[in-house]
């Protein structure tokens, strides 16, 4: 397997400096830029496979940064790195794509744990997505993160694909929102169950030619959901 790359967003020297040095000690290649101006334009053109961002940056924050990544495309997983509770809130509260936050000051063996993980299971996803799968007048493709529905084709955000992803593991039964939790953001307490819920509303209207009245992605009661094909 190829060296994965590794892009830290950090304004403050002394940490990114400790950050690529941990990084790479463990095998990773690493780029890195402190500026929030630049981040976006580093994310888009070299694609890291991860990308470790700060939230206050000169510039650009990171939220911001975040927001345009995603709209723009850019899949790969982010981990915020935050320095303070209203920054945890405001991260809670948006959900605008990010797979983990890391609170300052943190342990790098903690932050490196985190990294390890979030890349097995983005690779396991990855390779694992290959498949386009058909249902009547619906076609998922979770390679190109798109459904079509009636030759209509829509795009899929980042969590949307992954929670259809668990869904269609075992097509009929019903799948807890703890799992899904667990499988798509990786069994931490952020985010809550509420988020699975409102990620589950926006797939239907993608998915369901009638939203209310969901054939597809049914809600198994007190338990969570079940994709039926
Ligand atoms: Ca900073």
């Amino acid at each position: 397997m190829s060296k994965e790359t590794i892009l830290v967003v950090e304004d403050e020297a002394d940490l990114r400096l400790i950050l690529r040095n941990n990084l790479q000690f463990v095998g990773y290649r690493v780029l890195e830029t402190g500026d929030g101006d630049e981040a976006a334009g580093k994310i888009l053109g070299e694609r890291p496979d991860l990308v470790i961002l700060d939230v206050m940056l000169p510039g650009r924050d990171g939220f911001e940064i975040l927001r345009d990544v995603r709209g723009q495309g850019f899949r790969a997983p982010v981990i915020f790195l935050t320095a303070r509770a209203e920054e945890r809130d405001r991260i809670a509260g948006l959900e605008i794509g990010a797979d983990d936050y890391v609170t300052k000051p943190f342990s790098v063996g903690e932050l490196l744990a985190r990294v390890k993980a979030i890349l097995r299971r983005s690779g396991a996803a990855a390779s694992a997505s290959t498949d386009r799968r058909t249902f009547g007048e619906l076609v998922i493709d979770l390679e190109r993160y798109a459904v079509e529905r009636d030759g209509q084709k829509t795009s899929l955000g980042f969590f949307e694909a992954e929670i259809l992803r668990v869904l269609l593991e075992t097509p009929g039964e019903a799948v807890s929102r703890a799992r899904i939790l667990d499988e798509v953001w990786g069994g931490d307490a952020f985010p809550t169950t509420r988020a699975v819920d409102n990620h589950i509303l926006s797939l239907r209207k993608k998915i369901e030619p009638d939203p209310a009245n969901p054939r597809h992605i049914q809600t198994a009661h007190r338990v969570g959901y079940r994709f039926v094909p």
